[in-house]
């Protein structure tokens, strides 16, 4: 197991990284009026060791010379 400690933190809601140093207690985008934290979880936080271990990148190549990246399976806002 790997250890977060000292890790930049990332909002699960919104998907805003935090340097390990300065992670607030509610992220400052989802605190915002026009957006939200998630009222039934509230605030949480993930590391990217964590998001590795339960998403991956997709590539898919929509016409030439244009490629959609994807989060899979979907993360935050999307
Ligand atoms: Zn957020």
């Amino acid at each position: 197991m790997q250890n977060n400690i000292g890790q930049p933190k990332i909002c699960i809601a919104c998907g805003t990284q935090y340097p390990s140093k300065v992670v607030p207690e509610y992220c400052t985008i989802c605190k915002e009026d026009r957006q939200y934290i998630p009222p039934e979880e509230g605030q949480k936080w993930a590391t990217h060791n964590q998001l590795l271990k339960a998403h991956s990148n997709r590539i898919l190549k929509v016409k030439d010379r244009i490629y959609e990246l994807k989060m899979v399976p979907s993360f935050a806002i999307g």
